[in-house]
C-alpha cells in the first residue's frame, strides 16, 4: 500500500506527518472475518459489480471543530446530489455521533431506495494500535460503543444496520469477535478513494479508476469538512466505472445477501 494511500485513511486526526508514512500502520484489512470485496468471479464469468462505500466519521474533536466554526459542516451534500443525479446505490457507514449531529442527514439517506446505512461505530476511535492518531478506546468500552452506534442509527433512522466497518480499518481478531456477537459482519474495502484532505477531485477520480477491479469495495467519505472534494470527483468517477463496463450496487447487493 503506497504512503498517499495510507495518508487517505486519515479523515479526521491531526497526527504528525511522519506518522502518515509509517509502514506499521497498516491497517488489518486481511483477517478471518473481514470482508472486503465482494466475488471475482460471477458463474457468467468475471464480476462487473462495484460497490461505492462513503463513510461518516464524526469524533467529539469534530464535534468541536463544529461548535467552534473552525469548520462549516461534516455533511457533505454535494455526494448525496451527485449520486442522485446519477442514479447511483451507495453505502453509507454512519458513525452514531454522526446520525446524531445530522438526524435529518441521516433520516433522508436512509429513505433513499438506492442507499444502504451501515455502522461506523459511535465516535470513531481507534479499536487497534496504532490507528493514524485515533483515541484509543479501552476493551471494556468497545462492545458498547458498537451498540451505542447502533441504537444511535436506529433511533435517526429507523434502519438497523448489518455491517460494520472498523475506524481506519484497524482492528485486532478479538475485535472482529465483538461485532459478530453484535450481530454484525464487518465490512472493509479493497479500494481507497484517497478522498480524506485531498482538495483535488482529479486525485481521487484516477485513485478510484486505477484501482478498481470486478467486485471491489471503494470506501470514500461522505463527512465534507476533510474531505472537501469527493463530490466534485463523483461524477467522474461513477462516469468512468459504468463506461469500464461496471455495475454500481450497494454492498448488501454486492455480496449477495437477500
Ligand atoms: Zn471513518
Amino acid at each position: 500500500m503506497k504512503c498517499t494511500a495510507l495518508s487517505a485513511l486519515l479523515l479526521l486526526v491531526q497526527a504528525p506527518a511522519a506518522a502518515l508514512h509509517s509502514s506499521a500502520l497498516r491497517p488489518s484489512l486481511d483477517a478471518p472475518g473481514i470482508v472486503t470485496h465482494g466475488p471475482r468471479m460471477l458463474k457468467a464469468g468475471s464480476s462487473r459489480e462495484v460497490a461505492l462505500t462513503f463513510d461518516a466519521d464524526m469524533t467529539p474533536g469534530m464535534e468541536g471543530e463544529l461548535r467552534s466554526g473552525k469548520v462549516r459542516s461534516f455533511d457533505n451534500e454535494t455526494v448525496v446530489q451527485a449520486l442522485e443525479k446519477t442514479n447511483t446505490p451507495a453505502t453509507f457507514f454512519l458513525t452514531g455521533m454522526w446520525a446524531q449531529v445530522y438526524p435529518a442527514s441521516a433520516l433522508a439517506l436512509a429513505r433513499h431506495l438506492g442507499f444502504e446505512i451501515e455502522n461506523h461505530s459511535y465516535d470513531h476511535p481507534g479499536f487497534s494500535q496504532p490507528c493514524y492518531g485515533l483515541a484509543m478506546i479501552p476493551d471494556a468500552q468497545k462492545a458498547a460503543n458498537i451498540e451505542r452506534s447502533q441504537r444511535a442509527i436506529e433511533a435517526a433512522t429507523g434502519e438497523t444496520p448489518r455491517y460494520f466497518r472498523f475506524p481506519g480499518g484497524c482492528a485486532a481478531e478479538s475485535d472482529v469477535k465483538k461485532v459478530e456477537a453484535a450481530g454484525l459482519k464487518v465490512v472493509h474495502w479493497d479500494v481507497i478513494g484517497g478522498d480524506a484532505n485531498q482538495p483535488d477531485p482529479a486525485v481521487i477520480v484516477k485513485d478510484v479508476l486505477g484501482r478498481v477491479r470486478g467486485g471491489s469495495i471503494v470506501v470514500l467519505h461522505v463527512s465534507g469538512g476533510h474531505a472537501p472534494a469527493t463530490g466534485l470527483a463523483l461524477p467522474a468517477i461513477i462516469k468512468g466505472l459504468r463506461a469500464e463496463g461496471y455495475t454500481l450496487v450497494t454492498v448488501k447487493t454486492l455480496l449477495g445477501q437477500p
